[in-house]
């Protein structure tokens, strides 16, 4: 396939979350690239900080990035849109209000949260987007309810109800399903955690099964249930609705990748992030913005090699489920380090110091 029809290579990004904002940080120093975003965004956002801003610490400004400022510096054109199909034939991109052709197509859309069918779930608040994070945040601060539960425990969950916790007049529930919290990371960190929560007077109900959210509480699967006035999800993922429509190979619904960062069998499509499966060697990339900024960069230098006809090179996973690492901020200015099977006993002012950095940075390098 020729995949340079022009003088410069055209790379179309859609979506620009934390995957295609860093992507195009770094492929706007290379020579040969035309770059053009797809994004109906007008800000940069960084999830990372969404517990410190439900829990007061931080305002929009410090987690947000405005998008078109950036993508100017950036010698980027910014599509305010949304993709909607592709047809992979004539390398074009249909759009709600544009069409537009590309020569390198790159899909990181991201996720959405997953209700997995659970009754009335999508009515409860989450923190999975910034609309949706101020709304909660609004919620709590006119409302005040005084029972609140999370449901589900991994990082977010846990973060979340750390900051909620540090706020005085609410009780707060964490609800899994599985038998223990953090059910992704070490069993080492879940008794850690576990031990964090009932420090902080959370109620922590593993082994429990949401079957339905109504107004006023949460029912479970085994018949008891939770009376509480504020429901906020943050129990899984699935792939952002266009990847859903995309005739590409996929894995569980994510777009699966090659050694390259490429759909699989696509000279010209490359994916990462949180809506790709990238698995390679072995290793299964854990779905996290530090691992899409890596992956990001690699994309960068990867493309700059098409523009000048040099071959790819193959990516090598950091992050990968097996061995997985975490900064979990556990609210009053502390965080826990976790790294496959280890993990600092107590929580810490110092990791948080360098959690918080690194989230800032993010950020702040988009200014
Ligand atoms: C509350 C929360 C806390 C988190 N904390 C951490 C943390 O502490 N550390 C960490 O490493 N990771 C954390 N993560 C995960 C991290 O945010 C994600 O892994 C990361 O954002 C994935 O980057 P991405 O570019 O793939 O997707 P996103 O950053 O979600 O960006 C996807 C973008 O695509 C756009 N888009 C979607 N569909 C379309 C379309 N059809 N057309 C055009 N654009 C589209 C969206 O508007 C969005 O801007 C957290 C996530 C959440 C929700």
């Amino acid at each position: 396939m020729d995949l340079k029809r022009r003088d410069l290579l055209r790379v179309v990004v859609v979506g620009g979350g934390i995957g295609g904002a860093e992507l195009l940080r770094n492929a706007a120093t290379k020579e040969g690239l035309e770059l053009v975003l797809v994004e109906p965004k007008d800000r940069i956002e960084c999830q990372a900080l969404y517990p410190d801003y439900l829990g007061g610490e931080i305002g929009v400004e410090e987690m947000t990035a405005p998008l078109d400022p950036f993508c100017r510096r950036m010698g980027a054109a910014h599509l305010r849109d949304r993709a909607l199909r592709v047809d992979f034939a004539d390398r074009r991109v249909t759009c709600e209000k544009n069409d537009l052709d590309y020569d390198i197509l790159v899909l990181v859309p991201g996720a959405v949260q997953n209700y997995f069918g659970v009754e009335g779930a999508e009515k409860a608040f989450t923190i999975n987007t910034l609309e949706e994070t101020v709304r909660a945040r609004r919620f709590i601060e006119r409302a005040r309810p005084e029972r609140i539960a999370v449901i589900g425990s991994g990082p977010t969950g846990v973060e979340t109800v750390c900051f909620l916790a540090a706020r005085p007049g609410s009780k707060i529930s964490i609800v899994e399903m599985m038998d223990r919290l953090l059910p992704t990371l070490s069993k080492n960190s879940s008794i850690l955690m576990e031990k964090i929560l009932s420090g902080k007077g959370v109620e922590v109900l593993t082994g429990k099964r949401v079957s339905s959210i109504r107004e006023g509480g949460v029912a479970f699967a085994d018949g008891t249930s939770l009376d509480c006035e504020m429901t906020i999800w943050t129990a899984g993922i699935r792939p952002a609705p266009l990847i859903e429509g995309l005739d590409l190979p996929k894995k569980k619904g994510w777009l699966l990748t090659d050694q390259y960062l490429r759909v699989q069998g696509r000279e010209d499509v490359f994916a990462f992030g949180d809506g790709a499966w990238i698995e390679i060697d072995g290793k299964l990339a854990t779905k996290t913005g530090m691992e899409a900024e890596i992956q990001a960069k690699h994309t960068a230098r990867n493309l700059a090699r098409l523009a000048r006809g040099a071959p790819l090179k193959p990516y090598s996973v950091r992050a990968s489920t097996d061995s997985p690492v975490a900064l979990i901020s556990t609210g009053c200015g502390c965080a826990v380090g976790i790294y496959g099977d280890l993990c600092v006993p107590i929580p810490k002012r110092i990791i948080y110091t360098f959690k918080s950095w690194i989230d800032k940075s993010f950020v702040k390098r988009f200014k």
